[in-house]
């Protein structure tokens, strides 16, 4: 299937690795291109090859903190009229919220609820003018089912949730979609440092603990950042226009619900 994005431009955030890097490099597959962000520019720099390599699409580096105004600045100075926009940014921190300050909260909502908020801000109007738009927030299976070691994750990402609930609705007349992508367990740097978390709580070994949690899943297995870089560039198609305010969770089947 031609998805129609030949041509159209993207902001994808925090995508030198894991989820927003697949995304960045399925955008890059369908001629999009791409503005491909993290703050290690090195990391950034080599990844942006890849993609460019792989793809031959326009990959343009941009290495700040996306979580900063300044790094928000940078990003739309690169790309100022995005067609796309896939808002990431690294997760909070697993513990207990008993240790937690109000100052590594406001880090947590910063990082994973104003971000997106301001990002949207800055690009939705000119989106509308131009009669297209398919904005991708990655949240996290925890804002469908919470996680208990995530709290932070669970309390901020639903906040975006609910903020994606109104405006979505209200842009989608002029071709501009707004969804969440969900993401269960994926094989990413940030998934591994997780399992180690809790490898240790348990007392466990890493690589037993790791196998019995993939074997958990009801799949038989953790997902791929591929597969959920393909349903990105999917959710972002010309085909998508009718479906906004959506939250697709990606798991495997851990979520136990008939809907
Ligand atoms: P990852 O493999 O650790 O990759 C994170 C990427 O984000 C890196 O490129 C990192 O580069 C960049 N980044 C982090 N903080 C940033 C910042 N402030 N500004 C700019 N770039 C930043 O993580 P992932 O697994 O792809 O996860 C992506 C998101 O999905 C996270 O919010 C995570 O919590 C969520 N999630 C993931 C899973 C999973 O199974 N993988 C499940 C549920 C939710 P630098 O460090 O160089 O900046």
């Amino acid at each position: 299937m031609d998805l129609g994005l030949s041509g159209r431009k993207a902001i994808v955030c925090a995508s030198s690795k894991g989820l927003g890097r697949a995304c960045a490099m399925s955008l890059a597959r369908e001629g999009v291109a791409v503005t491909v962000n993290a703050r290690t520019a090195e990391t950034l720099e080599a990844t942006a090859q890849e993609i460019r390599d792989e793809t031959g699409a326009t990959v343009t580096a941009v290495a700040c903190d996306v979580t900063t105004p300044e790094g928000q600045d940078q990003l739309l100075s690169a790309c100022p009229d995005p067609d796309i926009l896939v808002n990431n940014a690294g997760g909070p921190p697993p513990g207990n919220f008993r240790d937690w300050s109000r100052e590594d909260w406001m880090k947590g909502v910063t990082a994973n609820m104003l971000t997106p908020i301001e990002l949207m801000k800055a690009t939705v109007d000119g989106m509308i003018e131009r009669k297209f738009g398919r904005i991708v927030n990655i949240t996290s299976g925890s804002t469908k089912s919470p996680i208990p070691e995530l709290g932070m994750s669970n309390g901020a990402r639903t906040g975006l949730a609910g903020f994606v609930a109104g405006l979505s609705r209200e842009t989608v007349r002029h071709n501009v979609t707004i969804n969440c992508l969900l993401p269960g367990p994926f094989v990413t740097d940030r998934l591994t440092g997780n399992m180690r978390f809790r490898a240790e709580k348990a007392g466990a070994d890493y690589d037993a603990f790791f196998a019995k949690m993939a074997a958990q899943n009801p799949s038989g297995r953790f997902g791929q950042p591929e597969e959920f870089g393909d349903a990105c560039a999917f959710l972002c198609s010309a085909q998508m226009g009718f479906v906004t305010g959506q939250h697709f969770l990606m798991d495997g089947g851990v979520f136990r619900g008939t809907f």
